[in-house]
């Protein structure tokens, strides 16, 4: 264990469960009130020894990170559950009741009752869809989003914004670049908001980024949803094991945060930006992060476009892509389907495979298909994580290096 993972160690226990200051008062008060020593020495060593094994509860509870990909259809929603059960949900998918029930069978699958943390990357509809009619079902304690959206936007519907607003008055943090989450036993930095850039290294950043050498800007003018740009993106740690998610964050957004200093270092498992979309993804960006896992969080239709899983496929240290959806637009190019959380029916797949669709980025209207399976992962503290498809229940365990 190095001194870092020492320092994690003592800090999670600190936080798990009794706030220091409530202990030292809680004896504080049983010692004024007692005067008799041998008497005050018994209550302080139960209270002690309750203290400890209500530590050790919560830490038994858990002692691990989990993260849920959700299947939304080329949209996003991720759940991450603490080491002490504390929860951060990121997006809440389309609109209508597929995402909203696969997101609440999350929830309760994860054992969740309260989102604690609300993390909005950006205000399309594929990531803001369910969570007006989410927060009727579900306590959500906090919030947080890049702020106002791209004024140039023409999809980002005013409707949501106002009741958005309104939803989370005295709950809401617009986080910028360095902002962190406070949440137990992790580390949760915003890398970008806004269009503005961590300028700061974070815990292994700080080199020249030679993944930037021959990689070019795209013309983005013409694009009429701006808001991508401005997604809300973090870096989210727990001991050695890290993963990054930059909601929709596009190409050139991509080369603002990662040249020609990649302040970030390397990650254990890359969300991929914009569900597998060409227009995200940049060699700049994912062959820097060295990802060991990349999930993608594609739709049938959306994503999966054969520039990203070339990306991905030249990155130094991949060793497994998973995806949530089986893509048409990438017919045999898709990850084995192992990796594969949900696939259509054989007919679908052969008339794919024989008749591939026109390329596009529509999501189309996906059926509803039930269950929806995951990705799930699993972290510990040293780094090691397990990766399972909930389909068919296979699963790979990445041992920390
Ligand atoms: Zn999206
Ligand atoms: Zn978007």
């Amino acid at each position: 264990m190095n001194s870092s993972t020492a320092a994690r160690n003592i800090k999670f226990q600190s936080n798990s469960g009794f706030p220091a200051g409530r202990q030292s008062s809680a004896i504080k008060l049983v010692g004024d009130s007692l005067k008799e020593p041998l008497v005050r020495a018994v209550i302080v060593t139960v209270l002690c020894v309750t203290v400890g094994i209500a530590g050790l509860l919560a830490q038994a509870r858990t002692g691990t990170l989990s993260i849920y990909y959700i299947d939304t259809e080329g949209g996003q929603s991720t759940l991450f559950v603490g080491p002490a059960g504390e929860s951060l949900l990121v997006d809440t998918g389309n609109a209508g009741e597929r995402d909203l029930g696969r997101i609440v069978e999350t929830l309760n699958t994860a054992g969740v009752r309260q989102i604690d943390h609300l993390w909005t990357t950006h205000y399309h509809g594929d990531h803001i869809g369910a969570l007006l009619a989410l927060a009727r079902q579900v306590p959500i304690a906090r919030f947080y989003d890049h702020g106002k959206p791209h004024p140039n936007d023409r999809i980002v519907a005013a409707a949501f914004l106002s009741a958005y607003d309104e939803l989370t008055q005295g709950k809401r943090t617009i986080v910028k670049p360095g902002d962190t989450v406070r949440m137990t036993g992790v580390d949760i930095t915003t890398v970008a908001s806004a269009n503005q850039y961590i300028r700061t290294n974070l815990p292994g950043g700080g080199s020249q980024n030679a993944s930037c050498e021959g990689v070019r800007q795209k013309d983005e003018s013409a694009y009429i949803d701006p808001d991508n740009g401005e997604s809300a993106g973090f870096v989210l740690t727990y001991g050695q094991f890290r993963t990054i998610d930059l909601g929709d964050l596009t190409w050139n957004g991509e080369l603002d945060l990662m040249c020609p200093t990649n302040r970030i270092g390397t990650v254990s498992v890359y969300l991929t930006s914009h569900h597998g979309l060409e227009r995200s993804g940049s060699p700049a960006l994912v062959h820097a992060l060295r990802p060991r896992v990349a999930v993608m969080n594609n739709g049938t239709r959306k994503g999966g476009a054969a520039d990203a899983f070339r990306v991905l496929h030249e990155t130094p240290g991949l060793e497994d892509l998973w995806q949530l959806h089986w893509s048409h637009n990438a017919g045999l190019d898709n990850a084995p389907a192992m990796f594969v959380a949900n696939v259509d029916d054989n007919a679908t797949v052969a008339s794919v495979l024989t008749t591939p669709p026109p390329a596009g980025r529509g999501g189309g209207p996906a059926p509803p298909h039930s269950p929806a399976h995951l990705v799930k992962v699993t972290a510990r503290q040293d780094g090691t994580f397990t990766v399972v498809n909930t389909r068919n229940g296979f699963s790979k365990t990445y041992r920390a290096k």
